[in-house]
Parts: C-alpha cells; sequence; structure tokens
C-alpha cells in the first residue's frame, strides 16, 4: 500500500486521465467510473484515488476514504439503479482480483438473484 500513483497501474492511469474511461461520479478521494466488461446492466468500479493494493489495506491505511467509496458506490445506486446495489471487492487473485489497486464492483440494475458468484 501506498498513497503515490504506481506507474505501471491501470486504475492509477484511469485516476490521473492518462487512459480514458467513462467517469460517472467523482467525490474528493473516489473515482466512479464504468466497467469495461459489464456483468450487469449497471457495473461501475468505485476506486480510491490513492493507490492501496487491497481493500483490507485500504480499510487500515485509510478507513474514512473506504467509507467515502461506500458513500459513491451509493450515489451511483441511487442514480443508475434505483439505490439497489451489491458492492464486492475481490482479495487476492484466488477471489477473482486481476487490478491490484482497490476497487469496488456496484452490480445492479436487474435483480441480481441469491448467489454470490
Ligand atoms: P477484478 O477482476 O480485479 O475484481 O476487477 C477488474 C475489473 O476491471 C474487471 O471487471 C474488468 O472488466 C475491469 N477492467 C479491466 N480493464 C479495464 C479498463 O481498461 N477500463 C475499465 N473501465 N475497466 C477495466
Ligand atoms: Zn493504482
Amino acid at each position: 500500500t501506498t498513497s503515490a500513483p504506481e506507474p505501471d497501474c491501470l486504475f492509477c492511469s484511469i485516476v490521473e486521465g492518462k487512459i480514458p474511461a467513462e467517469i460517472v461520479a467523482r467525490s474528493e478521494n473516489v473515482v466512479a467510473f464504468a466497467d469495461i466488461n459489464p456483468q450487469a446492466p449497471v457495473h461501475v468500479l468505485v476506486v480510491p484515488t490513492e493507490h492501496h493494493g487491497e481493500v483490507a489495506q485500504l480499510a487500515a491505511a485509510r478507513p474514512e476514504v473506504l467509507a467515502e467509496l461506500v458513500a459513491l458506490a451509493e450515489q451511483v445506486a441511487g442514480e443508475q439503479a434505483d439505490g439497489q446495489f451489491r458492492l464486492v471487492f475481490n482479495s487476492g487473485p484466488q477471489a477473482g482480483q486481476s487490478v491490484f489497486h482497490v476497487h469496488g464492483h456496484v452490480l445492479g440494475g436487474t435483480s441480481l438473484g441469491g448467489r454470490f458468484a
């Protein structure tokens, strides 16, 4: 975990505007953008502007930013998904994490069912 931009980090590059993304909302320390490969009618990623690898590291280092991230997820869901959403953090490759800059998946816009996978 670090607060400096990581040169080879995809989501640091999106936060910095070096790689384009469909930004849908921002707050002081969090950016929300559309997932490039959506798995639900609403699939938005919420990421801290600071680089942290995994959600537990963010929670330990910057708990107020994690709270801000959840608030922005709810705002986006309010705008796009009737305020109802699933918020998923994959932590570690075995859990499906492929980008090692914390991101919450905000999923909604349909009945998601009762499964987690
Ligand atoms: P993970 O597998 O790490 O939990 O989630 C990474 C997510 O990032 C995936 O849902 C994937 O579709 C998304 N993604 C990967 N590359 C890009 C990109 O260049 N732009 C955007 N907007 N999303 C991306
Ligand atoms: Zn990063």
